[in-house]
C-alpha cells in the first residue's frame, strides 16, 4: 500500500467531441432496456395519456375564462371545474403508473448492468488486477452504474413526453392564433442555445466528480483493508488526511457541477418568465385588437409554458445524458476489457488428471500483457515496458505423477511466478506447459484449475463461518465430509473447541484465527477439493513447534498421492521432497535429490548452509 500510487483510470477528455462515441454508447445503453420493452411501452402509454391531459388543460382553461368573463355562465363554470378535477385525478393515476414502471425498468437495468460488469471482472486475469485498485473498480460497479440508470429510463421517457407536449402545444397554438405562435417560437432558440452550452460543461465536470469519488473509494478501501498496518505505523492521521484531500477535491468538483447546474436552472427560469411576460405583452395587444379572446390568451400562456418547459427539459436532459455518458463510458470500459486468459474455442475439459506436469522451454515476462482498453499505469520512468527483464528463462522440467518437487532459490528468483503458470494465472511468453501431455492452452480453465489445489503462503479466508470457508473447497461437500477433511488437516480439534464450533465466524480475511489455525483450515479446504496437483507455498512465518508439527502432519497427509510442487522454506520440507529444483534469476540451475545436490556443492549447498541454517538444531541431521 505504500508502493507507487497507481494513477486513476484515464478520464475522458471533457473537451473531446463526444458525438461519435456517444451515439454508439446511447444505442448500447438502450440495448439494456430492450428486454423490458413491454414495461417501457406501458410507461410510454401512461406518459402519452399524462401529456394528452396536459394538452387538454389549456383548452379547458380557455373555456373556463371565457365562460366566466365573457358569458357569465355559472353552470358552465361548475361543469368545467368538475371536468378539470376529473382530468387531474386521471393524470395522477397515469403519473403513478408511469413513475412506477420507469423505476421498475431502471432498477432491473441497473441490476443487470451490475451483475454483468461484476461477472466480467471475474473473467479477467491477474494481470488486470495487478494494475487496478479494488476500490476504484467497486466505485464503477456502485456509483457509475447508478448514474447510467437515469439516462436509460427517466430521460428516455421524458424526451418522449416532452416531445408530445411540444408538438401538441405548437399545433394547438397555431390553430388559435398564428401570429402569437410565431412570436413564441421566435423566443425558443434563445433557450435552446443556453442549454447546449451548459450541457457540455456539465458533462466534463461530472466525469471529474465520478473520478474523484472513485479515487476516494480506492484510498479508503486500501487503508481499511490494511488497517493493521495503518495502526502499527500510527498512520491514522496520514490516511485520514489522504482521504480528506480526495474528499475535498470531490467536493470542489461537485460544487462546480452544482454551481453550473444552479446557474443553468436560474437562467432557464429567467428566460421562461421573461417569455411569459413577452407573451402577455404581445397577446394583450392581440386581445386589445380583438384578434384573441381573454380565454385564448390564458390558453396561450399555458401552451407557451408547455413549450418553454419542453425546451428547458430537453436542455436539462441533454446535460444529464452527457453526464451519464461519462459514467457509462467507465462502465463500458470494464465490460469491454478482454480477458487475457480465456478458454480457446476448441478447449477440451480434461477428465481424469494423472498429474504429469511438463515445462517445455518456458520463458516468461510480466509485461507482455495483451492490449487493454483501460490503459495500464505509466511505466517507471526510464524503464519502458519492453525493457522489462524476463522473469523466467527457458525452463524445461518434467514432474512425474505423484512426485513431490521442492522449489528453492533466492528471493525474487521466480518461484512464485513459475507456480502461477501452472493454473494458468499467466500464460508463458515462450514455450509451453503441459499437464498429462495436453498443452494448458488447449484445456478449459475450469477443468485445469479443478485439478489443482493451491495452499498459499498467506492463507486468505472469507469473513463467513469456518464451515463456509471449508465448503469453498467443494460446494457440494456434506457436513460429514467437511468434518472429515478438518480431522485430516488436524483442524477438527481446535474448531470443536471454539464456542460456536464450525459455525464460528472467522472475521474479515480470517483475522480471528491464529496463523497456524488459518493454515490448517486452508489445508482442509484443499483436502476437500481433492486435487491431483497440489501447489504449496510454504509459510515463512514460523509457528511454535506444536503448531508446526500439526501443520506439517496435515501437509503430509494432503500431499499423499498427489503431484506436489512446494516452494520450500524449511529444511525438513526439502529433505522430504523427491527432487529439488533450484532457481536463480529465473533460470533452473540445479535439479536433483537433496543428497545429490549437496554433493554437487553448488547454489543449493550454499543456500542450504545459509537459508536453512536456522532450522538446524544441535543433533539435527
Ligand atoms: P520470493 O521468494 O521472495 O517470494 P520468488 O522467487 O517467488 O520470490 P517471484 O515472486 O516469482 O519471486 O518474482 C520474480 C520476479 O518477478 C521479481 O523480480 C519480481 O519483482 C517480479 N514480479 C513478481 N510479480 C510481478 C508482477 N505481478 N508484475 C511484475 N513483476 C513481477
Amino acid at each position: 500500500m505504500f508502493g507507487p500510487r497507481r494513477p486513476p483510470l484515464p478520464r475522458p477528455d471533457p473537451n473531446a467531441p463526444p458525438e461519435k462515441l456517444s451515439g454508439r454508447q446511447v444505442t448500447r445503453l438502450f440495448g439494456y432496456v430492450r428486454p423490458y420493452w413491454r414495461v417501457m411501452v406501458l410507461a410510454a402509454v401512461a406518459l402519452l395519456l399524462t401529456s394528452g391531459i396536459g394538452l387538454l388543460f389549456p383548452w379547458v382553461m380557455q373555456n373556463l375564462v371565457d365562460a366566466v368573463f365573457a358569458k357569465n355562465n355559472a353552470e358552465e363554470l361548475n361543469r368545467i371545474t368538475l371536468l378539470l378535477i376529473g382530468a387531474f385525478l386521471l393524470n395522477a393515476v397515469f403519473r403513478f403508473v408511469q413513475g412506477y414502471a420507469l423505476a421498475w425498468v431502471g432498477e432491473h437495468v441497473v441490476a443487470d448492468l451490475r451483475s454483468q460488469t461484476y461477472a466480467r471482472l471475474h473473467t479477467l486475469g491477474l494481470r488486470f488486477f495487478n494494475d487496478r485498485r479494488v476500490g476504484e473498480l467497486i466505485s464503477r460497479l456502485a456509483a457509475d452504474v447508478t448514474v447510467v440508470r437515469a439516462t436509460l429510463t427517466n430521460n428516455l421517457v421524458e424526451v418522449l413526453g416532452q416531445t408530445v407536449l411540444f408538438i401538441g402545444s405548437l399545433v394547438l397554438m397555431l390553430t388559435l392564433n398564428w401570429r402569437l405562435s410565431l412570436f413564441i417560437l421566435a423566443l425558443a432558440p434563445v433557450i435552446s442555445i443556453g442549454a447546449v452550452v451548459f450541457g457540455r460543461r456539465l458533462r466534463g465536470l461530472s466525469t471529474e466528480v465520478q473520478d474523484q469519488i472513485a479515487e476516494g473509494n480506492a484510498a479508503a478501501e486500501e487503508a481499511l483493508a490494511n488497517v493493521r498496518v495503518v495502526k502499527a505505523f500510527t498512520r491514522e492521521r496520514f490516511e485520514t488526511t489522504r482521504y480528506d484531500t480526495v474528499v475535498q477535491s470531490a467536493l470542489k468538483a461537485a460544487m462546480r457541477v452544482t454551481a453550473w447546474r444552479s446557474a443553468f436552472g436560474s437562467t432557464m427560469a429567467f428566460l421562461g418568465f421573461g417569455a411569459i411576460a413577452a407573451i402577455l405583452w404581445f397577446g394583450g395587444q392581440e386581445v386589445l385588437a380583438n384578434r384573441l379572446s381573454a380565454g385564448s390568451l390564458v390558453a396561450f400562456l399555458v401552451y407557451g409554458a408547455n413549450i418553454g418547459a419542453a425546451l428547458g427539459t430537453f436542455a436539462g436532459l441533454y446535460a444529464q445524458v452527457q453526464e451519464a455518458l461519462g459514467a457509462s463510458r467507465r462502465v463500458f470500459e470494464l465490460l469491454d476489457e478482454a480477458p487475457d486468459i480465456a478458454d480457446a474455442p476448441d478447449a477440451i475439459a480434461i477428465e481424469r488428471v494423472e498429474g504429469r506436469i511438463t515445462f517445455e522451454a518456458v520463458s516468461f515476462s510480466y509485461n507482455d500483457a495483451q492490449a487493454s482498453t483501460i490503459e495500464p499505469p505509466d511505466p517507471v520512468p526510464g524503464l519502458a515496458p519492453r525493457d522489462t527483464p524476463r522473469v523466467l528463462h527457458d525452463i524445461t522440467l518434467e514432474i512425474e505423477p505423484g512426485e513431490v518437487l521442492a522449489l528453492v532459490g533466492p528471493s525474487g528468483a521466480g518461484k512464485t511466478t513459475l507456480f502461477n503458470l501452472i493454473p494458468r494465472f499467466y500464460d508463458p511468453t515462450a514455450g509451453a506447459l503441459h499437464v498429462d501431455g495436453h498443452d494448458l492452452r488447449a484445456l478449459t480453465l475450469a477443468s485445469l484449475r479443478g485439478a489443482i489445489g493451491i495452499v498459499p503462503q498467506e492463507t486468505q479466508l472469507f469473513s463467513g463461518t469456518i464451515r463456509e470457508n471449508l465448503r469453498y473447497g467443494r460446494l457440494d461437500a456434506s457436513d460429514a465430509e467437511i468434518e472429515a477433511a478438518a480431522r485430516t488437516a488436524n483442524a477438527a480439534e481446535f474448531i470443536e473447541q471454539l464456542p460456536a464450533g464450525y459455525e464460528t465466524r472467522v472475521g474479515e480475511r480470517g483475522v480471528k484465527l491464529s496463523g497456524g489455525q488459518r493454515q490448517r483450515v486452508a489445508i482442509a479446504r484443499a483436502i476437500l477439493k481433492d486435487p491431483r496437483i497440489l501447489l504449496l507455498d510454504e509459510a515463512t512465518s514460523s509457528l511454535d513447534s506444536e503448531s508446526e508439527r500439526l501443520v506439517a502432519e496435515a501437509l503430509d497427509r494432503l500431499m499423499r498421492n498427489r503431484t506436489t510442487i512446494i516452494i520450500a522454506h524449511r529444511l525438513s520440507t526439502v529433505q522430504r521432497a523427491d527432487r529439488i529444483a533450484v532457481l536463480e534469476a529465473g533460470r533452473l540451475i540445479e535439479l536433483g535429490a537433496h543428497a545429490e545436490l549437496l554433493a554437487r556443492d553448488g547454489l543449493y549447498a550454499r543456500l542450504h548452509r545459509l537459508q536453512f541454517q536456522e532450522d538446524r538444531v544441535p543433533g539435527d541431521e
